[in-house]
């Protein structure tokens, strides 16, 4: 029987250089990031207490499953080597922890992490995810990342270079770009050593300056029903080397967070909808890729 992997959700008090002034101020303009922290973890609590608390929640009903620690929140590479060190091998230390998922801005990761994190994959699974979002350099500099697609281009080469999995994150449906820019991601990210992606709707977010730009500029902002949302990455996935391993098409803020699109479906009903209209398309990822 094939593994069952379980990724816990670690928040280890990262800030991130797009807040703190050494990229930026503000942050990324559709970033909130109590969007995506999950209760259990806060960062008042150790890597242990966390990931004590996760895996508690998920034993008694998957007891033979192994996990993940996913340093999610904020940007998880930005601290000393020393102090990345230790909480990379507290995690790894803790039982049944086999290894790490490590989010990350593709400005924010060095020679020296690399090679300390590829030594690390002789014997653990790492995978680092770099927040990618466009590949247009004009989307990033209106959505204020702070760095260009180049950035993104050379730290995904440099880690994959070393054999650690890489995993980028693309958002579908930010303003100024439009359906055609959209599949060309597919076409850009496809010439990339990738092993997994991360498609994310672009969602409204209370609290953050994006939500403020959609009420100055409505002109600009298009959000996606979930069935038009389905059949654009319907199309991104036909453009997109197979070997990539789509890991997801959807995200949900929290209910209390989100403005826009509310689709009111749960994730197994999109996949379901998925699912079901690519069936009816009669189609597979990489259709339309051409190398
Ligand atoms: S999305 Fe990531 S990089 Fe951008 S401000 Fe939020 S934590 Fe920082």
């Amino acid at each position: 029987m094939k593994q069952r992997y379980q990724k816990i959700s670690i928040h280890a008090g990262f800030t991130c250089p797009n807040r703190d002034g050494r990229v930026g101020y503000g942050g990324c303009t559709y970033c909130n990031n109590q969007a995506f922290v999950p209760d259990y973890c806060q960062s008042t609590k150790t890597v242990t207490q966390q990931l004590t608390e996760g895996v508690d929640f998920f034993r008694q009903k998957y007891p033979e499953q192994k996990y993940m620690a996913y340093f999610q929140s904020y940007t998880n590479t930005y601290a000393p080597l020393s102090h990345l060190k230790d909480l990379y091998e507290e995690a790894l230390a803790f039982p049944d922890v086999e290894g790490l998922a490590i989010g990350t801005r593709p400005d924010c990761v060095n020679d020296e992490l690399l090679d300390y994190l590829a030594n690390l994959s002789s014997n653990y699974s790492i995978t680092v995810e770099y927040g990618v979002e466009s590949t247009d350099d004009n989307t990033l500099r209106f959505i204020n990342r702070g760095h260009d697609y180049a950035c993104a281009v050379d730290a995904i080469r440099r880690t994959a270079q070393r054999g650690i999995s890489v995993v980028a994150h693309l958002i579908l449906g930010l303003p100024t770009e439009d359906r055609e820019l959209m599949l060309l991601h597919a076409e850009r990210l496809s010439a990339l050593p990738l092993s997994g992606l991360k498609l994310h709707q672009l969602q409204l977010v209370r609290g953050t300056r994006m939500a403020q730009q959609a009420e100055e500029m409505p002109h600009l902002f298009r959000l996606f029903s979930a069935d038009d949302y389905i059949d654009l990455a319907i199309d991104f996935m036909e453009r997109l080397r197979p070997g990539i391993e789509i890991e997801r098409f959807v995200s949900q803020s929290p209910k209390e967070l989100l403005i826009a699109p509310d689709w009111g479906l749960k994730n197994y009903e999109f996949t379901d909808r998925l699912r079901k209209r690519i069936a009816a398309r009669q189609t597979y990822q990489g259709r339309l890729y051409h190398p």
